[in-house]
């Protein structure tokens, strides 16, 4: 899937309704976090996290934080493809990257200081918790 043909792939219904989002200004905020990847707040019925992975123009990876997980690609995400591409933001280079800050913390942290936080933040977000168990579990 390309950030030209995605209409063509992905099932029209869900092309429709992303579109709606991009034009009813759902997308709360794009960044480009490292070069060809993306993190988007779409606003649905909740607050969404978009991520999209784009290489060459080909869609390498995306996912969403919302509940519609049967299909291959939700409306939030093709919403946030719809922005990409008129926004013209591919080609921008991003103004920081973040592996390569998160690196540079992680050298500095501690084993344990790195557990506390884990241990944290797995009892305060459900969504962290259950890919933290599904990667390691
Ligand atoms: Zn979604």
């Amino acid at each position: 899937m390309t950030l030209e043909n995605f209409e063509s792939v992905v099932e029209k219904k869900i092309v429709n309704r992303g579109f709606d989002y991009y034009e009813q200004d759902c997308i709360e905020t794009v960044e480009q976090i490292d070069e060809g990847e993306f993190c988007a707040e779409v606003a649905g019925s909740s607050l969404y996290d978009v991520y999209v992975c784009i290489k060459n123009r080909e869609i390498i990876e995306h996912s969403c934080t919302c509940p519609y997980d049967w299909g291959n690609v939700c409306k939030h995400v093709i919403a946030v493809l719809y922005h990409i591409r008129d926004a013209e933001i591919l080609d921008e280079k991003p103004e920081f990257s973040v592996s390569e800050q998160a690196k540079t913390l992680l050298k500095k942290l501690s084993k344990k200081e790195l557990s506390q936080f884990i241990l944290n933040y797995l009892k305060k977000n459900k969504g962290f918790r259950e890919d933290f168990f599904e990667n390691f579990g």
